[in-house]
């Protein structure tokens, strides 16, 4: 039987899969624990996708002409750029039904916003999203996206399991949208990940009936 938990995308890495380029993994027991019981967790490393390996040589993001491109650190002149599209793209095409995701922070592939941006020097200039973040960000605009970095307490990881379960329950959605005065999704969900913790421990509260 298909299981009725609210279905969440996350970087492999994060559940324990050594996906990462040097062969390691960036586990999160709180994520792996605490999050699996509630959610239904489907892990996906955009590298790997793209069909990168392990190990393989680390890259970095670099803001060009053309736009943003993922470069190697040592190898300068590597560029896996459209192997990383590719393997975005298909992702997308494959149409997952999706009610939040999670994502590995600093990665020039997953992070959200908090990735190095880096200039044709190879100097850090600024942050911004990876290629893989940012896809998942502008195709599911309507759905709870968090970096790990974020789930840095047990109560924000309670706070997301009920964003994502409000977004897989249109009803309690639309619901909590008029109670908050809110005109869309990305409002409601930006709003109550953003609530301080007695707040949020209201919502949580509320939408568990106790
Ligand atoms: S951060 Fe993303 S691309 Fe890097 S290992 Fe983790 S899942 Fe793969």
């Amino acid at each position: 039987m298909a299981s009725k938990k609210p279905k969440v995308g996350v970087s492999a890495c994060l559940t324990g899969d050594k996906v990462r380029y040097d062969g390691g993994d960036k586990h999160q027991p709180l994520i792996t624990t605490l999050l699996s019981e509630q959610l239904e967790l489907l892990p996906f490393c955009p590298e790997m996708a793209a069909g990168l390996g392990v190990p393989r040589p680390p890259v970095q993001l670099v803001a060009s002409d053309g736009g943003l491109q993922a470069l190697g650190v040592e190898q300068k002149e590597l560029d896996v750029t459209s192997a990383l599209q590719n393997a975005c793209n298909q992702y997308i095409a494959a149409k997952s039904k999706l009610h939040g995701f999670i994502l590995k922070s600093r990665s020039p592939s997953c992070g959200l916003g908090s990735t190095p941006l880096h200039n044709d020097n190879r100097i850090a200039i600024d942050t911004s999203s990876g290629l893989f973040a940012a896809t998942i960000r502008s195709h599911y605009p309507n759905i709870p996206i968090v970096e790990e970095s974020w789930l840095d307490t047990d109560w924000r990881g309670r706070l997301f399991i009920t964003c994502c379960q409000i977004s897989s329950n249109k009803q309690a959605k639309a619901g909590l949208k008029f109670a908050m005065g809110k005109t869309n999704d990305q409002e409601l969900f930006s709003t109550l990940l953003s609530l301080p913790q007695q707040s949020a421990e209201k919502i949580i509260m509320r939408f568990n009936g106790c």
